[in-house]
């Protein structure tokens, strides 16, 4: 392997504040809640304090949204568009300073908050952005015989939204860009661990001149969100996190007139054929599991090798994973940075000592974790059997469980074998096989000769335990309209 000398990313451009508080009707204001510290997980550092909305909070912010709601959802849809286009210009200029704030706050590399999550958070806001005047022709409602919509299909109202911590700024961006699209109005709450960005962001509606109202942030723990989702005047519920979270959401939504996306947790088959090309199978493993640390909804946790590869596969894979580099995430170098919290690296602990306790043989490369900070090797398990925790649950963390298969109809067996239904990966020469699987696989996206790949205008979202609804595309401007 080359060595490279550190190549920090600076966190001057960052103007980290010792406190933030609420974002409510275009104002920050106090919370009545205790604040929380947000810390930098790779070295435990407290950033900020961060204010906890309690329920009165949350009823403000409501109100709020509910008082924009009529002037924002009457804007001529390109006004709206000239809002949605300026934000992710914003999102653009200020990029950098995005990107170094999420990796102080996440955790995860610098090289992936810049390169991925940031331009696809501006490429979210560019897209809605541009549907906004042309919901009438999104294929909506009833048609009329020329083929436009009978009628603009109009919004819910306003948004309560709820989201985790392993993509901060793009959560927000799949659901604010939507919403605000069709002319709803939004009450967000990011997750207690990452909230510096998405506060970050409601200074880019402030510099954007948002009307007052139309995005509203509440930071908090789980009761911050549990009262936003619960509150009367809210009329679409769009959740993603754990399955667990979104059955307890799914049971305060039930018997209302609230409209409910879900998008949970995954186990995804990441599926190699004997007559794949093996190099880029390696490239497409590494990017499926350890990309963001594992912690991916749709991470390809669950390789499935066929038999007569198995050995070849794993002496590349684990040749490649040797040259993975873990450590600081504003290095520009570093594959895999911090684990997000403390909670996260206990629960990646407890299940891989459940893996090999199991009976699974247990494989990292030599690699030094630092001293302070919340850190997980990149780790495979072999000799995994479908019963097994770690073939079942999801760990949400940099550890991939190896299992094999002969023929393609195994494959797509021990594929569906899961509660989950987000996400699976095909990787064969042979396209009728691609077609042949990802007709029968049960996921929401299947990757073909690739893995985590995600554009604004392809539809994202889960079967069984995975949720129901779609984000991204017109699917995910159907969520947020009355059609
Ligand atoms: P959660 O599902 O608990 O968190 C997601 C969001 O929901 C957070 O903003 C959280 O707040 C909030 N929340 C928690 N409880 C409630 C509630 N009762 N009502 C409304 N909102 C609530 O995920 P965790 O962060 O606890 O992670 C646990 C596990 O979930 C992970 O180990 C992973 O397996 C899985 N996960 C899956 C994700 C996915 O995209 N599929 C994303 C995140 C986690 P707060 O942050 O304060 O807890």
């Amino acid at each position: 392997m080359f060595e490279y000398a550190p190549a920090p990313e600076s966190r001057d451009i960052v103007d980290l504040k010792s406190s933030y508080g609420l974002f409510i009707n275009g104002e920050f204001v106090d919370g009545s809640g205790k604040p929380f510290k947000t810390v930098n997980p790779a070295t435990e550092e407290k950033l900020a304090e961060v204010a906890t909305a309690s329920s009165d909070d949350v009823d403000r912010a409501v109100q709020a949204a509910r008082k924009a709601f009529g002037a924002w959802s009457g804007l001529p849809g390109a006004e709206r568009a000239k809002y949605l286009f300026r934000i992710a210009r914003i999102i653009q200029e200020r990029a950098r300073e995005l990107a170094v704030l999420e990796s102080l706050d996440n955790g995860k590399p610098i090289r992936e908050s810049r390169d991925v999550d940031l331009p696809l958070v501006a490429a979210h806001f560019f897209y809605y952005a541009g549907w906004a005047d042309k919901l009438g022709y999104a294929g909506f409602g009833r048609r009329t015989t020329d083929g436009h919509s009978g009628a603009n299909p109009r919004p819910l109202g306003v948004a309560g939204q709820v989201i985790p911590w392993n993509f901060p700024l793009l959560m927000l961006a799949w659901k604010i860009a939507p919403a605000l699209a069709c002319g709803n109005t939004v009450v967000l709450k990011p997750a207690e661990t990452t909230p510096l960005t998405a506060l970050l962001f409601a200074e880019i509606c402030q510099q954007a001149d948002l009307p007052p109202g139309v995005v509203n942030i509440v930071t908090g723990a789980g009761e911050t969100g549990a009262a936003v989702v619960a509150h009367p005047d809210v009329n679409k519920v769009a959740f993603t996190g754990s399955t667990e979270v979104g059955r307890v959401i799914a049971r305060t939504v039930a018997g209302t007139d609230k409209k409910l996306t879900l998008e949970l947790g995954g186990k995804a088959a990441n599926i190699v054929f004997e007559d794949a090309a093996l190099d880029q199978a390696v490239e497409g493993i590494v990017n499926g599991i350890f990309f963001n640390q594992g912690h991916v909804c749709c991470a390809g946790s669950r390789l499935l090798v066929q038999e007569s590869i198995q050995d070849e596969l794993l002496t590349a894979l684990k040749r490649r994973l040797s040259t993975l580099r873990l450590g600081d995430p504003l290095d520009k170098n570093t594959d895999i940075g911090a684990i997000n919290s403390a909670e996260q690296l206990a629960k990646i602990r407890q299940l891989s000592d459940l893996g090999e306790s199991e009976g699974a043989e247990r494989w990292s490369p030599a690699c030094e974790l630092p001293a302070k900070g919340y850190w997980f090797p990149p780790t495979l398990f072999t000799g995994v059997a479908q019963s097994h925790a770690i073939a079942r649950e999801e760990i949400f963390g940099p550890v991939l469980s190896v299992l094999t298969f002969r023929t393609p109809a195994e494959a797509v067996e021990k594929a569906n074998n899961t509660p989950y239904g987000l996400s699976a990966g095909i990787w064969t020469e042979k396209g009728s096989r691609i077609l042949w699987m990802a007709d029968k696989l049960r996921a929401g996206v299947v990757w073909a000769n690739t893995f985590n790949r995600f554009d604004p205008t392809s539809p994202f979202g889960g079967y069984k335990e995975s949720g129901y609804g779609r984000e991204g595309g017109l699917l995910g401007l159907e969520a947020y309209l009355d059609v």
